[in-house]
């Protein structure tokens, strides 16, 4: 054996032979064997490795023949053999809107059947809800966090709109706050701050069907945006057209919310300008599939959509993934893979997913599998190494050490 190999198993026993983990006798254990796990987009995966996790955090990981463990009796044994682990992802564009009412008084049987089909069984532990009715979210959130529904971390948006930019999408009987003024920007920020929003979204431009774009003006959208960042809050964009993607950038947003396919591509500046402000984007790919019928116009906008992505992610732009379910009716996340495929590897795409929204909503304890981390896993049945579109085949969700969604 030569020094320099001695030496990294030495470094490796180190590592992974600490005293045997110990539990609480009256606390649930949960214990992933056998798997091969990603710790994170960039680590080498540990095969056949000992996942326990306690009490809501990774308490234990490491390669089975390395790992001193002596589990309770009491602990729940997934079978993760030939499965693969990776951490529980983000989708940063979601809506609880399309049969979600009455989450303060619904069956909880229903909403956990909603939550299964939409979030959960797609390995979602936590999502950004960009503007629903925010006392039905807050309601549902609730209900979460108290255990009744097996769901993701919800965390929620308040939206503002530009005077008389009532979507044509969206019902007209919809009451939406429209500002006109940036004193009236700042005081609807300010309520949504009040309510205990965890962030803003605005629609810097309204899409009004055969009639023009209405765009938000960039000094409306900054006195939104300053209420914002005033409590270290996130403000997400609908830009929709190039002037409400300038406006949203000029004003200090720091993410677009979708690519804007219609536009063809980001001009060289924005591109620049967004990586000089740090900003993020969402791609919604999928989502360029449902606003038309021509599947010839479907394609050219996917793969406009997918052009602005690459060309953003090449900047060494910041990629979060979102898919805007809840408004869109395609709930499986397969396609989206496939488009992100076409701009980026499967370990960009696993971190638009994990470590990219950690990082950039300052959720440090999520993002990565690892010792002392939250216990936020997606067990899949194939490597998206292979195929990105095996992130979309999960066998388990797990948030906080407990399994909240089983195939
Ligand atoms: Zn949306």
């Amino acid at each position: 054996m030569r020094p320099l190999t001695r030496t990294v198993l030495a470094f490796a026993v180190l590592l992974f032979a600490s005293a045997p983990a110990v539990f609480a006798s009256d606390k649930p254990v949960l214990a992933c064997i056998g798997a091969k796990v990603y710790p994170s987009p960039t680590d080498p995966p540990i095969e056949n490795a000992v996942l326990i996790m306690s009490e809501g955090k990774i308490v234990t990981l490491a390669p089975n023949n390395a790992a001193k463990y002596h589990l309770p009796d009491s602990a729940t044994k997934l079978d993760c053999a030939g499965k693969v682990v990776v951490a529980g992802f983000w989708n940063s564009h979601v809506h609880f809107e399309t049969g979600w009412d009455d989450a303060a008084s619904a069956p909880s049987a229903k909403l956990e059947a909603h939550m299964q089909e939409m979030l959960t069984r797609w390995g979602f532990t936590t999502v950004w809800d960009l503007g629903s009715l925010p006392q039905n979210t807050l309601a549902l959130r609730r209900r979460v966090e108290a255990g009744e529904i097996p769901g993701p971390k919800i965390l929620m948006a308040g939206d503002i709109f530009p005077k008389n930019g009532h979507p044509v999408y969206l019902p007209p009987e919809m009451q939406l706050p429209e500002a006109a003024t940036p004193q009236e920007a700042e005081q609807m920020a300010k309520q949504y701050m009040a309510m205990n929003l965890d962030g803003i979204k605005l629609f810097t431009g309204a899409f009004m069907g055969n009639k023009p774009v209405i765009n938000m003006d960039t000094a409306i959208v900054k006195a939104a945006v300053d209420v914002a960042h005033a409590q270290g809050k996130p403000v997400f964009a609908h830009p929709q057209n190039r002037t409400g993607t300038d406006n949203a950038l000029n004003g200090g947003v720091d993410i677009l919310a979708h690519t804007i396919p219609t536009e063809g591509s980001f001009t060289g500046g924005e591109l620049a300008q967004m990586k000089r402000q740090h900003s993020a984007l969402i791609p919604t790919l999928t989502l360029w599939t449902t606003v038309v019928q021509d599947p010839k116009i479907q394609n050219q906008l996917v793969d406009a959509g997918v052009s602005e992505l690459k060309s953003y992610f090449s900047e060494g732009g910041t990629i979060l993934f979102g898919t805007d379910v809840g408004f869109i009716p395609n709930y499986d996340t397969t396609q989206e893979y496939e488009f992100m495929g076409r701009a980026m590897g499967w370990r960009d795409i696993l971190a638009s997913l994990t470590t990219n929204p950690s990082a950039y909503f300052k959720a440090s304890n999520t993002g990565r599998v690892e010792k002392g981390m939250n216990a936020d896993l997606v067990v899949l049945d194939a490597d998206p190494a292979t195929d990105v579109r095996n992130f979309a085949r999960v066998t388990y969700t797990i948030r906080a050490g407990k399994v909240i969604y089983k195939k």
